[in-house]
């Protein structure tokens, strides 16, 4: 189960990011759909597990065209709600030289509300781990957790975008799921590098914090996966040209999550994760990339392989 962001992304290109009060005429223009919340459920609805949505869409045209698409990645879209006005959108200008700037105008996914969580009850008690990112009001977050605490069921949070979150929310939290720039705000690091020489001391530091277990996402590092019982365990990634890191996280927690369903380990199912984040580096766009289950174990395979006879 996923409960969080369903957006349109709005890609145009130019030769430079506009000047205040400047036209200029561009070279390209896409429509990509996108989202944590929604990336992440595309990232199970992928591997072939079965997978539920909460969210909002706005009474617009994207809103259906969203739908549609999560769909079509086998998301059921059940407990996704329309809302009157505007699908959440991110405007993004990109220069030929690869700047960006971006707005994003939540819209729908701003009116995600505890009720809505309320309101699917019956299917988040059937769920075996919800996942939740930053991107729908803390409020609403913070409702999600308190249900999955008392329900007994597994929370991963992506703390995405990153901010201050409460000591009563983080105890809630199976699995945190941080990138090093989230971390850096969790562990207290202001930023500073330091803590990424020893991942085990950032893990704790995040962990004194409240949340149970912790998954440093250490971008072409790997992974730190630092359970409550256990001492940490780095997962290295997989060797793999990128092209697009866009949505490697998501990837990562959607796979991260199916693994743990399947009743692997966390730390073979951070490495599960971290394979299928890896193809989807490998690829274009955010939910076009996300990887079939067969893709990655393949490319497990490949790499036990690869181990042995090294
Ligand atoms: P986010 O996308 O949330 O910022 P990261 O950049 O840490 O998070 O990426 C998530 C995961 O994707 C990493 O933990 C790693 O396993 C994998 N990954 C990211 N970049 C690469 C890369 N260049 N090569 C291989 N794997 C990668």
């Amino acid at each position: 189960m996923v409960v969080g962001s369903i957006n349109i992304d709005l890609v145009a290109t130019s030769s430079h990011i506009p000047f205040v009060g400047e036209t200029i005429i561009g070279t390209d223009f896409q429509i990509h759909p996108g989202g944590k919340g929604a990336n992440q459920a595309v990232a199970v609805g992928r591997l072939g597990y079965p997978v539920h949505m909460i969210g909002r869409i706005g009474s617009d045209a994207f809103g259906s065209q969203l739908v549609a698409n999560l769909h079509s990645a086998g998301v059921d879209c059940s407990g996704v709600a329309i809302s009157e006005g505007a699908s959440g959108v991110a405007v993004i200008l990109v220069s030929e030289q690869g700047e960006n700037c971006i707005v994003v105008a939540p819209g729908a996914n701003a009116k995600v509300t505890p009720r809505d969580v309320d309101a699917n009850l019956a299917v988040i008690r059937q769920a075996g781990i919800v996942l939740a990112q930053l991107e729908i009001p803390v409020e609403t977050v913070e409702h999600l957790a308190e249900v999955c605490d008392r329900e007994r069921i597994p929370l991963i949070l992506d703390p995405a975008p990153a901010r201050p979150l409460s000591g009563k929310l983080l105890q809630s939290v199976t699995w945190l799921t941080p990138n090093e720039s989230e971390a850096a705000l969790y562990c207290g690091a202001n930023g500073s590098i330091e803590a990424w020489e020893d991942p085990e001391t950032a893990a704790q530091r995040i962990k004194s914090g409240g949340s149970n277990g912790v998954v440093l996402k250490l971008g072409a590092r790997g992974a730190f996966v630092a359970s409550t019982k256990q001492k940490g365990e780095l997962v290295p990634a997989f060797q793999v040209r990128a092209v697009d890191t866009t949505a490697a996280g998501d990837a990562f927690n959607g796979a991260f999550a199916t693994a743990l369903m399947l009743g692997q380990s966390p730390g073979e199912s951070a490495r599960f994760g971290a394979a299928a984040a890896a193809i989807s580096v490998t690829r274009p766009g955010a939910q076009p990339s996300m990887p079939t289950f067969d893709e990655v174990q393949e490319l497990i395979n490949s790499h036990s392989v690869q181990a042995k006879s090294a």
